[in-house]
C-alpha cells in the first residue's frame, strides 16, 4: 500500500480504514457513546458489542412464542426443540471442529465442570492437574473444587506454571517441561488458550501432544480465544474445551457458552458424565424411559433445553462471523494490534521521561490475539481516569495494568489513533 501521511496522524489512520475491506462491519454494531461521541471501545475482550441484527432475531422468537405458545417447539420458524442445531455449524467453524464435536449450551464455568467430570479422572497415582498461573479466577475455583471433590488438596494436586523471575508471560518450554516432569502423576492439563491477563496465546497443539505423550487428558478454556484467534481443536487432538459467547463473540451479557468434545470420545459410553434430558438420544427422548442413553457427540453433554432468547442473540452474531470468516478477521486483527503496539511504543520513546509503557503481551503474532496488556510505569489510576473521561472504554487492573483489545469486527484504525492521542495527553 502507498501511504503518504505520518503514522501518528489522523489522515494515516483514516487511510488504513479506507483500505480495510472489513471496515463497513463497524456499521453493523451499536458503538457506545460517551459525552455524545462514539467511545473508543477497547473492551470487546470483556463484553463484545451488540450487533444491530440481534433485536430482529430475538423479536422473531418472541413473535413465535406469542403465536404458538408451547407448539413453538415444533412450529416456530426455527423450531426450539432443535434450536441449538442452527448454531452448531457456525461455531464449529470458529473453533475448528467437526459439527458432532460442538454444542452451544449452558454457561462457561458450568461447562468446565461438566467437562472435568468426564475428563478429570484421578486415580491413586495419577491425579495432578497442570494449569497456568494467574488463571482467570473462575477457572481457579473450578479446578480447586474439582480437586477437593475427589478428596485431594490443591497443594498436592495442582501444578501452576508461571512466568520466570522478572518476566510477565510463560515460557512455552516451561509448560512442556512441567508436563514431562509430572509424567505418570499427571491426570489433566487445563489452560486458558489465551490468558485473560497477559493476552498470551499458548501453543495448544504442542501442549496437547505432550499431555497425551504422558497419558494425561488436555483441555482449554477458550473464553479469550474463541472469535479472536484461529483454532483447530479437532486437528490438534484437544480432548475438550469450553468458551463463552459474550466476549469476542458479541452474543449478549452472560450469553450462552459452547463446548467441544473430540470425536475420539464420541462413542465412549464409559466416560462418566452428569446427565440431563437434553443430552438424551433425541429420537427416543420423549418416550421418557428410565436409563440414560446419551446423544452421540458433544450434544450428549447437554443437560437442559436451550434458552432460546439468548441463543437467538448468539445466532445473530455467529451469522456475521460466518459472513466474514476467521481468516480475514485474524488478518485485520493482526494489523490493528500491530498499529496499536507501534503507536504505544512510539509514545514511550518520545515521552519516556514522563511514562514508560511496557507491553507485557508477547510481541509475536503467533503468541497473541487482539489484546495488549500494558504496564504504565510511573503512572497510576489518575492517568486511566483521564483516558476514561475522554471516552476510552478500557480495562484497568491494579496496580497499573491497562488491558485493551481492538476488535477487528468493529474497531477502526481511527479508534487506535484516537486512543494513542488520548494516552499521550493523559501523561503530559
Ligand atoms: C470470562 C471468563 C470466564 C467467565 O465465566 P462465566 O462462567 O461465563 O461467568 C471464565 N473463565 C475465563 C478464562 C474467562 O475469561
Amino acid at each position: 500500500m502507498t501511504m503518504t501521511a505520518n503514522k501518528n496522524s489522523l489522515e494515516y489512520a483514516q487511510e488504513l480504514d479506507q483500505q480495510d475491506s472489513l471496515s463497513h462491519y463497524r456499521e453493523r454494531f451499536f458503538i457506545p457513546k460517551v459525552n455524545g461521541e462514539e467511545a473508543v471501545y477497547f473492551t470487546g475482550n470483556s463484553l463484545g458489542l451488540q450487533p444491530k441484527s440481534v433485536k430482529d432475531y430475538i423479536q422473531s422468537e418472541l413473535d413465535d412464542w406469542a403465536q404458538y405458545g408451547v407448539e413453538g417447539h415444533f412450529e416456530a420458524k426455527k423450531p426450539w426443540f432443535a434450536y441449538h442445531e442452527f448454531l452448531t455449524p457456525k461455531i464449529a467453524k470458529i473453533v475448528g471442529a467437526k459439527e458432532s464435536e460442538v454444542v452451544v449450551t449452558h454457561s462457561l464455568t458450568t461447562n468446565l465442570h461438566l467437562m472435568m467430570v468426564s475428563f478429570y479422572r484421578p486415580t491413586e497415582s495419577r491425579y495432578k492437574i497442570i494449569c497456568e498461573k494467574k488463571a482467570f479466577p473462575s477457572d481457579q475455583y473450578a479446578l480447586e473444587s474439582q480437586v477437593k471433590f475427589h478428596g485431594r488438596t490443591v497443594e498436592d494436586a495442582i501444578i501452576e506454571v508461571g512466568p520466570r523471575e522478572g518476566e510477565h508471560t510463560i515460557n512455552h518450554d516451561d509448560i512442556i517441561q512441567a508436563i514431562e516432569d509430572a509424567g505418570d502423576s499427571l491426570a489433566m492439563v487445563m489452560i486458558g488458550g489465551v490468558n485473560y491477563y497477559s493476552g498470551q496465546l499458548f501453543d495448544m497443539k504442542s501442549i496437547t501432544t505432550k499431555a497425551h505423550e504422558v497419558g494425561a487428558t488436555c483441555g482449554f478454556d477458550l473464553a479469550h480465544a474463541a472469535g479472536n484467534v484461529i483454532l483447530n481443536l479437532h486437528d490438534w487432538g484437544v480432548d475438550f474445551a469450553a468458551w463463552c459467547s459474550y466476549k469476542y463473540l458479541n452474543s449478549s451479557p452472560g450469553g450462552v457458552s459452547g463446548l467441544f468434545v473430540h470425536e475420539r470420545h464420541e462413542f465412549n459410553q464409559d466416560l462418566p458424565r452428569f446427565a440431563g434430558w437434553w443430552g438424551y438420544d433425541k429420537e427416543t427422548r420423549f418416550q421418557m424411559e428410565p436409563g440414560f442413553v446419551p446423544m452421540k457427540g458433544a450434544e450428549g453433554w447437554q443437560l437442559s433445553n436451550a434458552p432460546v432468547l439468548g441463543m437467538a442473540a448468539h445466532l445473530a452474531a455467529l451469522d456475521i462471523f460466518d459472513e466474514v470468516g476467521m481468516t480475514a478477521l485474524r488478518a485485520k486483527s493482526d494489523q490493528l494490534t500491530a498499529y496499536l503496539e507501534d503507536l504505544i511504543n512510539d509514545i514511550s520513546e518520545r515521552k519516556g521521561h514522563l511514562c514508560q509503557f511496557e507491553i507485557i503481551t508477547p510481541k509475536s503474532q503467533n503468541e497473541r490475539g487482539a489484546q495488549l496488556s500494558i504496564l504504565a510505569h510511573g503512572k497510576g489510576k489518575t492517568m486511566f481516569d483521564a483516558l476514561t473521561k475522554k471516552g476510552v472504554i478500557a480495562d484497568w487492573r491494579e496496580p497499573n495494568v491497562i488491558r485493551i483489545a481492538p476488535v477487528p469486527l468493529y474497531n477502526s484504525f481511527e479508534d487506535i489513533f484516537r486512543f494513542a492521542k488520548y494516552l499521550e495527553e493523559s501523561i503530559s
